[in-house]
């Protein structure tokens, strides 16, 4: 069930303003990933010290950019890797938001950390930076399954990160089910190693195959792929865990303690205004949405020579649709608005509630079994049209 306050904190978010910094680079580029990464071995790659100058210079060119906006509600740095770039680094990027932007007194200003980097020295320094929240890329706690997704550290390196991080911040866990071969034991123990480390927050996803990756290729050449139903048993037993450690599921792969949902998650849920900087980053300011090169030299020639980095932008053609379907994916559910009737009627949705799929009551849709959050979707598209 949604924490009492969500449908209040769900409707502030859509005012909060906020800034996401995208950090692309990674030791080793996991076989699964699709997000806009730069690992050794890609072209232009062969002096990362100076890669990494060029990048942070062109990144804080692109800040100032921006017109002067309203003071940041919330900060995100994700990737890639932020904290490969160590806290120093951070900590100016954290700064030259707050002189160009403002960041609000009590904003969340939040990293993704992958263990390997996490030391006492990372951990003081995005301290002294302003850093109050740190979701740490664990994935998994079974070493077989690390090395099957490609990652670079041990279980035990991210216990030890967890260790270090979670009396400090506001921390989260992410982590990934559902690779082939991974048994349900092994992430029941993942699951229990992760919950007794008593995060704040908790973030899960099924490993999908995404096209182009390296694990895409495996699959179309006969490997294992992830089986749906084995991914489902697992998100029921994670759903069952959290719930009984106290973390309130408030979407569809996302758990927190109350008052430690992620703000910068459910802006962007709530069709708040952010803005993108960096690699492949999507920003939304004023109904417009745009989005940034995912090529890095591309996006360094941009900046380098006086231009934006975009790849596109494109105005909201259908808000109200688009707030529906971000919106239902929130444990609090979504105002129906202008459609309160029309779903009434609808026989889809009806169907849906029958079976208990999906709660409509007060003029708001909710969806109790977030496993078929996507199956709703499709029907509340077609409510739409
Ligand atoms: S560490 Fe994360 S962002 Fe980097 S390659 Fe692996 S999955 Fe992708």
């Amino acid at each position: 069930m949604p924490a009492p306050d969500s449908i209040e904190l769900a409707d502030q978010a859509a005012r909060w303003r906020s800034a996401y910094v995208h950090i692309p680079f990674c030791r080793r580029r996991c076989p699964y990933c699709d997000f806009a990464v730069v690992a050794p071995g890609d072209p232009h790659t062969d002096d990362p010290a100076d890669l990494t100058k060029r990048y942070l210079a062109a990144l804080h060119t692109e800040i100032d950019t921006q017109p002067a906006w309203e003071p940041l509600d919330a900060v995100n740095l994700g990737g890639g890797t932020p904290s490969s770039i160590g806290a120093a680094a951070i900590g100016e990027v954290i700064e030259h938001l707050d002189s160009r932007f403002g960041i609000a007194l009590g904003a969340e200003v939040s990293i993704e950390a992958n263990p390997e980097d996490v030391t006492a020295d990372l951990v003081e320094g995005l301290l002294a930076a302003g850093v109050n929240r740190v979701s740490i890329g664990v994935q998994s706690f079974d070493d077989e399954v690390l090395r099957f997704l490609g990652r670079a550290h041990t279980s035990l390196e991210a216990a030890a990160a967890l260790e270090m991080c979670v009396p400090h911040f506001a921390c989260g866990v992410d982590l990934i089910f559902g690779a082939p071969g991974e048994s349900l034991e092994s992430w029941r123990s993942t699951v229990a190693t992760a919950l007794a480390a008593f995060p704040q927050h908790l973030s899960a996803y099924a490993l999908t195959v995404e096209t182009g990756t390296e694990l895409w290729q495996a699959v179309r050449k006969g490997a294992a792929a992830p089986d749906p139903d084995d991914q489902a048993d697992k998100y029921e037993l994670l759903q069952a865990a959290a719930g009984a450690a106290n973390l309130v599921q408030y979407e569809v792969s996302n758990y927190a303690r109350p008052g430690f949902s992620c703000r910068y998650n459910l802006s962007t849920w709530g069709q708040g205004e952010y803005l993108g900087f960096g690699l492949g980053a999507h920003g939304h300011r004023a109904g417009v949405r745009s989005r940034n090169v995912r090529s890095v030299l591309a996006y360094l020639k941009a900046l380098e020579s006086g231009h934006l980095p975009e790849a596109g932008r494109e105005t909201t053609a259908e808000p109200e649709v688009e707030r529906l379907m971000l919106g239902i994916r929130r444990s609090c559910g979504v105002d129906l608005g202008e459609w309160e009737d029309a779903a009434a009627r609808h026989a889809g949705l009806q169907r849906l509630v029958a079976a208990g799929v999906i709660e409509m009551a007060r003029g708001r849709l909710r969806v109790l079994r977030p496993l078929l959050a996507d199956d709703v979707a499709a029907t509340v598209l077609s409510l739409s049209r």
